[in-house]
């Protein structure tokens, strides 16, 4: 059994190799020049996942298949007269000659980005694939070379075209200038634009704070912004007890107000209690950039925003600080158990592991124990 599928195995990967280097395909291809020396599935797999518009996605794979009408071509079909270069009349005009190799092209490139490695010795295909593999910024634009080089090579056999049907040549520098600007405007419209995602792992969790101080946790939930929002936050002293929690139901308002409505509840209370020194958590940025920066009046907002910052000058000492929502899982129970509560501020005082727990299943979180 074991050898059979040695043999499979072994016939299927004969196949596959004849298939690139032997089939009558491959071999017609080379004859005409046109050979792609990468595995058809990669080449184009990358080919296509090129973040720019489709129309030069489209024409990069044109040039890796070799489909263009350039003059080498046109004239082997008997087409044209001259097979030559319409820019220089110096060579015959390939693909490869228009794009990277003509006078004019290796001007336009070293003027579009001197300081980076273009690598114009590699074979067409492979040089396409390297550029678009590029991120380093333009050092000019600030643009990623892997964002301009498509807009740049559609603007090369642009430029050609309008040689050879309407006699008009931009000068190097003019196209040059041209791409660039183009190819900001796309990085800045289509901002989705991401270097290949490296995934970095950290561990989260709830740190105590350092005695003396307290540490209160808060958060929003809304389903829908504006939608039916509650908010709910916890007190905790340097060795992780429980002082108290609340959780309150604030009908419909957007996401960010119960963030600050959590933050104003955490802060009231704890004055209330007497604390003096505390660290706050919140798991929404924008929230805690609210708070932080006056806004103007006129801001939907701006009142409750007034009496956070009020609130906070009451302690002696208060940190706001932004952590992750994975280490604030227990207070956003809280906050979401508020949807399903009294519009008053309902306050836990007891340490509630029971009632969380019920709580979490009745959520549909996985009843892992309660660290607090
Ligand atoms: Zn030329």
């Amino acid at each position: 059994m074991g050898s059979t599928v040695t043999a499979t195995a072994m016939t299927t990967a004969t196949v596959k190799i004849a298939r690139i280097e032997f089939c009558s395909k491959s071999a017609y291809a080379l004859a005409e020049d046109n050979y792609c020396p990468f595995p058809t599935s990669d080449c184009w797999g990358k080919i296509w996942k090129i973040n720019s518009l489709p129309k030069i996605r489209n024409f990069l794979w044109l040039c890796c298949q070799k489909k263009l009408a350039y003059n080498a071509l046109l004239h082997k079909r008997h087409i044209i007269e001259s097979n030559l270069c319409p820019i220089c009349f110096d060579h015959p005009e390939t693909v490869e000659h228009i794009l990277k190799d003509c006078d004019y092209a290796k001007e336009f490139w070293s003027l579009l980005n001197p300081s980076s490695n273009l690598n114009s010795n590699l074979p067409l295909v492979e040089w396409i694939i390297h550029n678009v593999g590029n991120y380093n910024r333009n050092l000019d634009i600030l643009t990623p070379h892997a964002v301009i080089f498509p807009f740049a090579y559609w603007a090369l056999w642009h430029n050609r075209n309008k040689i050879v049907f309407e006699q008009n040549l931009l000068l190097p520098k003019d196209n040059c200038e041209a791409v660039k600007a183009k190819a900001t405007e796309f990085y800045h419209l289509f901002g989705k634009f991401k270097s290949p995602s490296r995934i970095e792992r950290i561990m989260v969790k709830w740190d105590p704070p350092t005695a003396p101080f307290y540490k209160l946790n808060t958060d929003g939930s809304a389903i829908g912004s504006p939608g039916r929002a509650s908010a709910g936050g916890l007190l905790r002293n340097h060795l992780g007890q429980w002082i108290w929690g609340f959780s309150r139901n604030l009908g419909l308002v957007s996401s960010i107000a119960a963030e600050i409505w959590a933050l104003c509840d955490g802060l009231d209370m704890a004055i209330k209690c007497n604390i003096s020194l505390l660290s706050v958590d919140m798991d929404a940025t924008e929230a805690i950039n609210l708070v932080r920066h006056e806004l103007s009046l006129t801001h939907p907002l701006s009142s409750l925003l007034c009496d956070c910052r009020w609130l906070m000058s009451k302690f002696d000492t208060v940190c706001l600080e932004h952590k992750y929502h994975e280490s604030n899982r227990c207070v956003d129970i809280l906050a979401r158990k508020g949807a399903t509560l009294s519009y008053h501020c309902n306050i836990f005082e007891d340490h509630l592991v029971g009632y969380l727990n019920s709580l979490k299943l009745m959520l549909g979180v996985s009843a892992t124990p309660v660290m607090y």
